[in-house]
């Protein structure tokens, strides 16, 4: 078989392709894996509640069980799980608790005392309530790409083609034609790249790829709060009008601050320079939310890049023909689910049935 790209959706998909007894070709037109992709460096949360969406719920449930095992498998720590917090209205906080447990996990609602008691070093709206739960937390992207890479090295029936853009696909024969002329031949091929090779997408895909760019500001905390952020989850809404999320400092990192009120559409990926107007509306959304926050805590701004399908929707899987699939890289969940987008690829590449994801998206194809 042959993968397309060294992001965490082709990585983790040689992955399973390796576990089920395939031999698996893995080119990148970077090194294996690409700092310039969407998946490394980042943190991203990961998390059961998908607030009034049980089976979404469901499914990064089942994600959370995978993630740990994945970690076992490749020998490698990359999920801190210093838990996650939801901050909802208090009626919605009470549902999402019970939503998380129906699903099986465990969660407890807080309420806008319990938040300022346990998080004093937070300011968030005295009307607002929680979703706690405590055995969810962060995935270290770069990590888990790192972990990936190395294990699938010592694999054997396994190659590793760094430095070589793929120019076609050719689903049917399952020919991809590398841009020095060479083509790899398989059974089957995967094609999973950023929105910088739009052109190996099908038509009526990349059209639908909407290209965002996020900024986002890290922060060293104030060395008298230090043991307060150490017992912070990471936390996926502030129940902020700007989307304010914030992931605190783990693995030796900084702090890390974002907002969807910093993110814009852009038509191409280009540099990751962060400008002063989205470095200031980011301090503008976190003054009020962060007590003694200014300029002074922040280390570094940088822009990131990810697709998501346009609001009109649709599967970011596609049919090349025979058996080749494309699986267009696209934000929001994708980090957090790929280990179950992974299986049910890996399956259709091996032409069995797919399996179920219940990830929205992938599972309408
Ligand atoms: C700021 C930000 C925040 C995010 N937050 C979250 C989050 O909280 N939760 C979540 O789940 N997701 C999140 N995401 C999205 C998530 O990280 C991405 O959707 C996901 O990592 C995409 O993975 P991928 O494997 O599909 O693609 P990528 O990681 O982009 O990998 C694509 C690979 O294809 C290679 N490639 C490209 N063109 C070619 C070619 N022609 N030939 C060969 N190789 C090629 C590239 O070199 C790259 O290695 C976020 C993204 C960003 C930027």
């Amino acid at each position: 078989m042959t993968v397309v790209g060294g992001g965490v959706i082709a990585l983790l998909t040689a992955v399973e392709c390796v576990l089920d007894g395939h031999r698996v070709t893995v080119v990148d037109r970077g090194p294996v894996p690409d700092g310039g992709a969407t998946s490394p460096g980042r943190h991203r949360i990961l998390r059961a509640l998908h607030p009034a969406d049980p089976r979404t719920t469901g499914a990064a449930l089942r994600a959370h069980h995978r993630w740990i095992e994945l970690e076992e498998l490749l020998l490698t720590r990359f999920y801190e799980r210093v838990g996650a917090l939801t901050v909802l209205p208090p009626a919605a906080a009470a549902a999402g608790a019970a939503l998380v447990a129906a699903a099986g996990g465990t969660a407890r609602e807080l309420t806008a005392a319990g938040l300022s008691d346990r998080y004093p070093h937070l300011h968030l709206d005295g009307g607002l309530g929680a979703v706690l739960e405590e055995e969810a937390g962060v995935l270290l992207a770069g990590r888990v790409l790192a972990a990936c890479a190395g294990w699938l090295k010592w694999q054997r029936g396994v190659e590793l083609v760094e430095h070589r853009a793929v120019t076609a696909v050719d689903g049917g024969s399952g020919t991809v034609r590398l841009a020095d002329g060479r083509e790899l031949h398989g059974d089957a091929v995967l094609v999973a790249v950023d929105p910088r090779s739009r052109n190996l997408l099908p038509e009526g895909v990349a059209e639908r790829l909407t290209l965002y760019r996020q900024s986002l500001l890290h922060c060293r905390v104030p060395p008298h709060q230090a043991r307060a952020w150490a017992a912070t989850p990471a936390i996926a809404s502030l129940g902020t009008p700007g989307g304010a999320r914030l992931v605190p400092p783990v693995a030796g990192g900084g702090l890390r601050l974002t907002a969807a009120a910093a993110r814009r559409v852009v038509d191409e990926i280009t540099d990751h320079a962060t400008d002063p107007y989205w470095r200031r509306t980011l301090e503008r959304e976190f003054g009020d939310v962060l007590p003694g926050f200014g300029p002074a805590w922040v280390t570094a701004a940088e822009d990131a890049y990810y697709a998501a399908f346009a609001p009109a929707g649709g599967p970011p899987l596609a049919a090349l023909g025979g058996a080749g699939y494309a699986y267009a890289a696209c934000g929001g969940p994708s980090f957090e689910f790929a280990p179950l987008i992974a299986r049910s690829l890996a399956d259709r590449l091996a032409g069995s049935g797919p399996s179920p994801t219940g990830v929205g998206a992938l599972s309408a194809v």
